[in-house]
């Protein structure tokens, strides 16, 4: 059921509730779940040490190998009878990790998911094109779920097929599109190779795009490809799937349902809780997932928190922006360079596309390349000067990067494009250990 007051809680009452579910979710963790029992015994706490909700950082943090760990049944605190479904991650960083569902959990998810749909401006009465992955990846029917529980009408069209898309995106001029923000752009693309304006033939009013970071200049692009919307949501398999937070229509910063998940950011390094507004490792606690709870889970994504009142109305804190994985950072000649600030460094520079890659390898020292396409309108231009376009984005990349990354412009569509994330970053530095030592 769509609970369309949560979104409205007031701050007071949201942590009121927070505390109350978290007292009662440590003791459900430690009494069915035989791996938070025995943490919690190593670590010399009982659950009725967590009396406030400040108390959380008293509870230790749960990873993704332990989940990993708990193959394929995950870490469950219900008997499998009582699981209505299995997920697992799409496996971007090693073996895919399984989560499970009780008919509750379902429930929630499709609140969360709907909040979603609603807080970016979605109506009931709106066609959703849903071209997440259906199956095990929690995205397609994440996306669907909620749609439904909001009253959409879904097409179900999952990935690829990208002609099939584009006729649909006309033939039923659907309202809200569902895919992955690299997706959207490569549909605007090939809308365009099969003839359609997707301005004047289709319809789009509004966005979900997620599953993988992207920048304020690819939502400049794609609201501009489509006269739409284009709205962050963020989640994560463990986390339910997609849902946890959402761009309300001010796009500054992603509210997540903390009725739902409680968030700390930490210092990757320390696990010390930093400060509100702090860049740091996001760590999320599920209030009420029953069939696999997770306390303090770490994410792993980094970014920040604010409390801040929103213009929205919403008084659920935001993320206010996610730079990726730490474990998606690069360590180049000893400099963190995040594929994030690679994106924002190229799409500052006027006349270079949305399609890139990055590849690291290893002559005696790291070296960082950087492939990128030129935008097609600029390369058809009489205007178009690769030299200056070269330098011009070259620079922007050092001031970003603190390095110095080696450049090659590529012609319009030459990097392969992706139905779902893209695979932007190409680490060879291994490959070339591997051949010295041979
Ligand atoms: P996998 O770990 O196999 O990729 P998921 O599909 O559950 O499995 O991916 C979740 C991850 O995707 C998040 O941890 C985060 O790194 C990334 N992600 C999801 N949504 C966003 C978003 N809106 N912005 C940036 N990254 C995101
Ligand atoms: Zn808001």
């Amino acid at each position: 059921m769509f609970n369309e007051k949560a979104q409205k809680m007031k701050l007071d009452d949201i942590r009121e509730l927070q505390e109350e579910r978290l007292l009662k979710q440590v003791r459900y963790a430690y009494e069915n779940v035989p791996m938070y029992k025995k943490r919690f015994k190593e670590e010399g706490i009982k659950p009725s040490d967590i009396k406030k909700l400040e108390d959380v950082s008293k509870v230790p943090f749960t990873v993704k190998d332990d989940l990993r760990d708990h193959y394929p049944y995950g870490i469950l605190a219900v008997p499998k009878e009582k699981v209505v479904r299995f997920h697992a991650s799409s496996g971007t960083t090693g073996t895919p990790t399984v989560v499970a569902y009780n008919r509750k959990d379902m429930d929630v998810w499709g609140d969360l998911m709907a909040r979603c749909y609603d807080a970016a401006g979605a109506k009931p009465e709106y066609i959703v094109q849903n071209a997440y992955g259906y199956g095990l990846f929690t995205g397609g029917l994440g996306f669907h779920q909620g749609a439904e529980v909001l009253g959409c009408s879904v097409l179900p069209t999952s990935t690829g097929n990208t002609k099939k898309q584009v006729t649909m995106l006309n033939d039923f001029k659907t309202d809200v599109l569902a895919c992955t923000p690299s997706y959207a752009i490569y549909l605007a693309e090939a809308a365009e190779k099969h003839g359609y304006d997707p301005i004047e033939d289709f319809d789009l009013k509004v966005g979900m795009f997620g599953a993988e970071p992207w920048s304020e200049e690819a939502r400049d692009s794609i609201e501009e490809s489509y006269d739409m919307k284009a709205q962050d949501v963020y989640g994560m398999s463990e986390l339910y799937g997609p849902g946890v937070a959402i761009e309300c229509s001010e796009q500054k910063g992603l509210h997540i349902w903390s009725d739902h998940f409680l968030v700390e950011t930490i210092d990757p390094n320390t696990g010390e809780v930093l400060p509100e507004g702090e860049k740091g490792e996001l760590v999320f606690t599920m209030l009420t997932r029953e069939a696999m709870p997770l306390l303090r889970y770490r994410t792993k994504d980094v970014g920040s928190v604010t409390y801040e009142e929103c213009e929205c109305g919403r008084k659920h804190p935001r993320i206010e922006s996610i730079d990726g994985r730490s474990d998606d950072m690069l360590i180049v000649g000893g400099v963190n360079v995040f594929p994030s600030q690679v994106e924002d460094a190229l799409l500052e520079t006027e006349g270079i596309a949305e399609h890139y890659q990055i590849i690291v390898d290893r002559d005696v020292l790291d070296r960082l390349f950087v492939r990128a396409e030129v935008d097609r309108d600029y390369y058809e231009s009489d205007e178009y000067d690769e030299e200056k376009l070269k330098e011009e984005a070259s620079e922007n990349l050092k001031a970003v990067l603190n390095i110095n990354a080696r450049l090659k412009l590529l012609q319009p569509g030459s990097l392969p494009r992706t139905v779902g994330k893209a695979k932007r970053v190409i680490d060879q530095r291994e490959e070339h250990d591997r051949i010295e030592e041979l």
